[in-house]
C-alpha cells in the first residue's frame, strides 16, 4: 500500500465527516451522549459536545407565518437532563438574512438552534434579538458570533447594562450548576446594539418593532413584533401553560404591557415558554396575572395575611393549576403581589 495514500484518505474521510459532527449525530457526539447516559459524570462528559443533541434530535422547528419558525422548548426549568434548553428559540427568514430571537441557554444549544436554520435556509444569521437578561434566554449568542463575526446583537439597553454588571456571570454559574456543568465552555457574548422603543429595525424586506417598557418581567424586557408576519415575540412577559418566576417583575407594568399588546395588529403570540397561539396567550397569562393582584388587593383589605390567601386565590385560578410551575410559584407570587400592592398604596 502507498503510505503516502493514507494521510490523503484520513483527511478526506476527515472532511466528510465534520460537516456532520458540526450539524448533528457526528458517531463520536453519540459516544460522548451514550457514556454520558451511563456515567455518574453525565453533564460534565456532555459538556465537551459542540451540539446540544436534544435540541436537534427531538425537537423541530415549527413554522409559524410566512417568514417565522419556532422550536418550542420544554416547559421545565434547567437541569442536567435538558442541558438547560427550556425557551422558546425562534428565527425569521427575511431576503437579506436571518434574525434569531432569543437562542437558549448555551452555546451548544445555540449551535443546535443554527443547525435548525441551516435545515430551512442557507442564508447567514446577520442579527439576533434578546428579549431579556434571564440567561436562559441569550447565552446561546456565542454561537451566532463564532457563525458570522459581523452579527449585530440587539437588546434593551438596560439588558446591556445589567449583564455587563455581573447578570452574565451570576447566570453562567447558576446555570451551569443547575445543569452539572452541561453548558460549560459557554461565555457571555453580551448585546451591543442597544434598542430604542418604538423603533423598527429592518432586515431586507422585513420589519421588526421594538417594544420596551420600564418593568414588567423584569426591567430589561424587549417585545419584538414582525410586522409582515403579524407575529409577536413577548419572551416572558407572557408564558403558556407555564408559570415564571415574578421575582425580578411587577404584576401591574406585567398587566399594562399585555393590555397594549392585545391591541397590536397581530394574529401569532411566541410568549417565552408555552406554545405559540392566538392573542388568547396574550390574555390567558394577563388574567392569571390580574386575578392574583386584584385578589391580593381585595384580602388585603379584609386584613388577611399573604400566607392566609393562598387557598382562596387558588380557588380563582383552577383553570391554572395544571400550569407547571403553578405549586411552586402561587405562594411566592402572592407575596410579591402583596408587597406591590402595599407600595401601591404609596404612591
Ligand atoms: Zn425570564
Amino acid at each position: 500500500m502507498n503510505i503516502r495514500k493514507i494521510p490523503l484518505i484520513v483527511l478526506y474521510s476527515a472532511l466528510l465527516t465534520l460537516p456532520v459532527i458540526a450539524a448533528d449525530s457526528g458517531s463520536d457526539l453519540d459516544k460522548v451522549e451514550a457514556k454520558a447516559a451511563t456515567s455518574k459524570t453525565t453533564a460534565k462528559a456532555d459538556s465537551t459536545a459542540a451540539v446540544h443533541h436534544g435540541i436537534t434530535k427531538s425537537y423541530s422547528a415549527k413554522k409559524v407565518a410566512e417568514h417565522t419558525y419556532v422550536i418550542h422548548g420544554p416547559l421545565e426549568t434547567p437541569n442536567a437532563n435538558n442541558k438547560g434548553f427550556m425557551n422558546n428559540p425562534a428565527f425569521v427568514i427575511s431576503d437579506a438574512g436571518v434574525a434569531v430571537i432569543d437562542p437558549g441557554s448555551s452555546v451548544q444549544i445555540g449551535r443546535g438552534v443554527l443547525v435548525h436554520i441551516k435545515k430551512v435556509t442557507d442564508k447567514p444569521v446577520t442579527m439576533v434579538f434578546n428579549t431579556h437578561v434571564h440567561g436562559d434566554h441569550w447565552l446561546g449568542n456565542q454561537a451566532f458570533l463564532e457563525a458570522n463575526p459581523d452579527v449585530k446583537i440587539y437588546a434593551h439597553p438596560k439588558m446591556i447594562e445589567s449583564a455587563k454588571a455581573g447578570d452574565a456571570e451570576s447566570w453562567i454559574k447558576n446555570l451551569s450548576k443547575l445543569t452539572e456543568g452541561a453548558i460549560d465552555s459557554t461565555e457571555a457574548v453580551i448585546p451591543t446594539e442597544a434598542l430604542k422603543d418604538g423603533q423598527v429595525v429592518k432586515l431586507g424586506k422585513l420589519s421588526f418593532k421594538i417594544h420596551l417598557n420600564e418593568h414588567a418581567h423584569t426591567k430589561t424586557d424587549a417585545m419584538i413584533e414582525v410586522l409582515e408576519d403579524k407575529v409577536l415575540f413577548t419572551g416572558d412577559n407572557v408564558t403558556a401553560k407555564r408559570i415564571p418566576r415574578m421575582d425580578d417583575g411587577s404584576f401591574r407594568g406585567s398587566i399594562a404591557v399585555i393590555e397594549k399588546a392585545l391591541k397590536y395588529d397581530i394574529e401569532h403570540v411566541v410568549p417565552g415558554h408555552g406554545q405559540t397561539g392566538s392573542k388568547t396567550v396574550l390574555s390567558d397569562y394577563q388574567n392569571y396575572l390580574s386575578t392574583i393582584y386584584k385578589t391580593v388587593k381585595i384580602l388585603s383589605e379584609e386584613g388577611l395575611e399573604a400566607f392566609e390567601m393562598k387557598e382562596k386565590i387558588a380557588e380563582k385560578l383552577v383553570d391554572y393549576k395544571d400550569w407547571r410551575g403553578f405549586d411552586d410559584e402561587l405562594g411566592k407570587h402572592i407575596s410579591l403581589a402583596v408587597l406591590e400592592a402595599e407600595q401601591e398604596d404609596f404612591e
